[in-house]
């Protein structure tokens, strides 16, 4: 079946590529040491086939029920899915199955879900809310550090850091440098959670200003989704 290319789609990667490059350079930062995840959620496999093409490894995915499909109709790439939205406990078995990370822990029962005694770690990241909405996934700053000595006490799972998503109508360089000082705080816990997963398409700037290693990045790249199936 053939698909038609995606109107832009290379012009927009290399764009946000240059982007981040030079953000990272005005932060004093390698562009090398950043990993960007191209966020794919209610797109189709054609899409993500032409992303690939163009040299794109890591995607972003933050629905089981659409990410399983997708991992399985594209195993022939050898793709790192990186998932991304709220888990369920009952689903987190699944997911490790084709996940290469999951960017989302949230809560206790989610790293008793993925925990495993068998097979290489998983990385993971805690993922911080900084709404103080319960609906919106993620764990408030004061509760990351018990949080985060679960998953550390965990058999199976490879904390790498902390994870956020900016608040909307708030200043997101504050938000990011809070999450920032949390991740040196869960040091003392895990040494080597170094790792940061914050900035999406319209704040990935003062996320590698603040120190992120992880991007996570949507529709800048891209372009509008689709409705949600
Ligand atoms: C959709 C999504 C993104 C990407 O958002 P854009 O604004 O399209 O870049 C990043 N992180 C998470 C958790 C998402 O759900």
């Amino acid at each position: 079946m053939a698909e038609e290319p995606t109107d832009g789609l290379a012009e927009r990667l290399a764009r946000v590529q240059g982007e981040i490059a030079d953000a990272a350079r005005a932060a004093g930062r390698d562009p090398e040491e950043l990993t960007t995840i191209v966020v794919t959620k209610f797109h189709p496999t054609s899409l993500v086939r032409e992303l690939h093409a163009l040299g794109v490894r890591d995607v972003g995915e933050n629905r089981h029920q659409d990410a399983e499909p997708k991992a399985a109709e594209l195993d022939d790439l050898g793709l790192r899915w990186h998932f991304v939205g709220q888990l369920q406990s009952k689903k987190a078995r699944a997911v490790r199955r084709y996940a290469f990370a999951v960017h989302s822990i949230d809560r206790e029962s989610v790293v008793r879900g993925l925990a495993s005694e068998e097979g290489p770690a998983l990385p993971v990241f805690v993922q911080v809310d900084l709404t103080g909405d319960p609906g919106r996934g993620g764990v408030a700053l004061d509760d990351v550090e018990p949080l985060v000595e679960h998953v550390a006490a965990a058999p199976g799972l490879e904390l790498l850091g902390l994870m956020t998503v900016a608040p909307l109508g708030a200043d997101p360089r504050r938000a990011f440098a809070s999450v920032r000082e949390a991740g040196e705080r869960i040091r003392r816990i895990a040494p080597d959670a170094r790792s940061l997963s914050m900035g999406m398409s319209g704040d990935f700037r003062e996320a590698i200003a603040e120190g992120a290693t992880h991007l996570r990045i949507g529709t800048a790249i891209t372009g509008n989704r689709p409705q949600p199936g």
